[in-house]
C-alpha cells in the first residue's frame, strides 16, 4: 500500500487508506468472516506459525478486515501503526498489560471514563501497578504526582462530561523528561478534530464504539502510535484474546468513511446548540470548549479544530429539575452512549458518575443539575426545540 506516499488529505484517507483487495477485486472492502486460515501444506503451516512466512493463521492473531481498519485509522491519526481491540476498555487494558509491570506507576487525570478509573484504581493495584489521580488540569499538579517509577501519564481531552482540556504538548514534555509515555484517549475529538501524536503524545486510545462507528452498532477499540509499542500491545492481544472481531472491524471501516463529514457537522451543531443554550434563564452554566466562556477556550482552539460534539449544562433546580427536563424531551434518546448520529441526553450524577460518593462528585464538579448532550446529526433547530420543551418542564 502506498497511500501515505500519495499525500492524500484526510477525507481521502478516510475512504481509501488501508484497502487490500482480494483476488476477486471487490470494490467495497471484504468482510473476512473466518476464525482461521488454510495452509497449502504442512510445511507452510509450520512456516506461518513460526512467522517465517507471512500470512494469516487465526483471527485472534490477525485478520485481513481487521488489518484494513487498523491501517485506515493509523493513516488518519498520522500514526506509524494501529492495533485494534474488542472495545475501548480492551485497548486501555492491553496498553497497561503490554507496557507496564509490577511496581510501575501511572499518573492519570481524575476526570476519566468510569471504567478506566476502575481499572486503574481498583484492578491494576492487585497486580502491583498503582495510579495517582490528579484533579484539574494544572501542569504542576501532574508534575507533583510523578515518581521515579512513573511510566505513563494518561488523560482524556476533552474530558467527560465537563470538557476539561489538557495541554497535550506540555504533558508530553513532562512525560518525556522523566522517561514516561503520554497516552491520550482521543475518543471525544477523533483524529479529525485533534491529532495527539502530532502534538507530542506517544499513544492514542480509541473507543471505536463512539464516533468511529458513529451509528451505535458495534463495540471496538484501538491503540495508535509507534510500531515498537503497538507490536508489544499486539503480542498481549494475540495471547490474551481481546482482539477485534472481523465483523466489527468491517462495520468500523465503513464508519471511518463518513467520520470527517459526521464529526464536523456534529461539532457545528454542538456549537450552535451551546450558543443557544447559554444565557437561558433556567440554565446556570454551559460547558463547551467552542464557547469563549469556556475557561480553556484558547487552549482548546490551539489543539483542536473545533469544540467537539459534547455539550454539558447545569440546570437550575438540581436533580429534580434535570430529571424532569430529560423526561420531557420527546426526541433525544436517554442513553449513556455518545458519538451516535442520534442525539443522546444523560444525567451524569445518577448514571455514568453514579458510583462516586456525593463528595467525590462535588470535587469533580459534577453537579446534581448537570445534563450532558452528545449532539448528533439531526437539525439543530429540532434538537434545540426538544430541549426547550424540557427546560419549560423543569
Ligand atoms: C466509552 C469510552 C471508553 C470505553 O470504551 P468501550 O468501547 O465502551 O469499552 C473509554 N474512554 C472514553 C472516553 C469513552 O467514552
Amino acid at each position: 500500500m502506498s497511500e501515505r506516499e500519495e499525500n492524500w488529505r484526510e477525507e481521502t484517507l478516510a475512504v481509501r487508506a488501508g484497502i487490500a483487495r482480494s483476488q476477486f477485486g471487490e470494490h467495497s472492502e471484504a468482510l473476512f468472516l473466518t476464525s482461521s486460515f488454510v495452509f497449502a501444506n504442512a510445511a507452510e503451516a509450520a512456516q506461518r506459525f513460526s512467522g517465517e512466512a507471512p500470512g494469516d493463521v487465526y483471527s485472534r492473531f490477525t485478520n485481513p478486515t481487521v488489518r484494513m481498519f487498523e491501517a485506515r485509522l493509523a493513516a488518519l491519526e498520522g500514526a506509524e501503526a494501529a492495533v485494534a481491540t474488542a472495545s475501548g476498555m480492551a485497548a486501555i487494558l492491553a496498553t497497561a498489560m503490554a507496557l507496564l509491570q509490577c511496581g510501575d506507576h501511572i499518573v492519570a487525570a481524575r476526570s476519566l471514563f468510569g471504567a478506566t478509573q476502575q481499572l486503574f484504581g481498583a484492578i491494576l493495584p492487585r497486580f502491583g501497578v498503582t495510579t495517582t489521580f490528579v484533579s484539574g488540569t494544572q501542569l504542576d499538579a501532574f508534575r507533583a504526582a510523578i515518581r521515579p517509577s512513573t511510566r505513563l501519564i494518561f488523560v482524556e481531552t476533552p474530558s467527560n462530561p465537563l470538557t476539561e482540556i489538557h495541554d497535550i504538548g506540555a504533558l508530553a514534555e513532562l512525560a518525556h523528561a522523566v522517561g514516561a509515555l503520554l497516552v491520550v484517549d482521543n475518543c471525544f475529538c477523533t483524529p479529525i478534530l485533534q491529532k495527539p501524536l502530532a502534538l507530542g503524545a506517544d499513544l492514542v486510545i480509541h473507543s471505536a464504539t463512539k464516533y468511529l462507528d458513529g451509528q451505535g452498532r458495534v463495540l471496538g477499540g484501538a491503540v495508535c502510535g509507534a510500531r515498537r509499542w503497538t507490536e508489544e500491545i499486539h503480542k498481549f492481544l494475540r495471547t490474551a484474546g481481546p482482539s477485534l472481531s472481523p465483523f466489527n472491524a468491517w462495520v468500523l471501516l465503513k464508519g471511518l468513511e463518513t467520520l470527517p463529514v459526521r464529526i464536523r457537522a456534529q461539532a457545528a451543531n454542538a456549537l450552535e446548540l451551546a450558543r443557544r443554550l447559554e444565557g437561558h434563564p433556567k440554565i446556570r452554566r454551559v460547558w463547551y470548549p467552542g464557547l469563549p466562556s469556556h475557561p480553556q477556550h484558547a487552549l482548546a482552539l490551539r489543539q483542536q479544530l473545533a469544540g467537539g460534539a459534547i455539550v454539558s449544562f447545569e440546570a437550575e433546580g438540581g436533580k429534580k429539575a434535570a430529571w424532569r427536563l430529560i423526561d420531557a424531551c420527546r426526541m433525544l434518546s436517554i442513553t449513556a452512549n455518545l458519538g451516535d448520529v442520534k442525539t443522546t441526553i444523560t444525567h451524569p450524577a445518577s448514571t455514568t458518575h453514579g458510583r462516586l460518593t456525593p463528595e467525590e462528585r462535588e470535587a469533580a464538579g459534577i453537579g446534581e443539575g448537570l445534563v450532558r448532550i452528545a449532539v448528533g446529526l439531526e437539525a439543530v433547530e429540532d434538537i434545540h426545540r426538544d430541549l426547550l420543551r424540557g427546560l419549560d418542564a423543569c
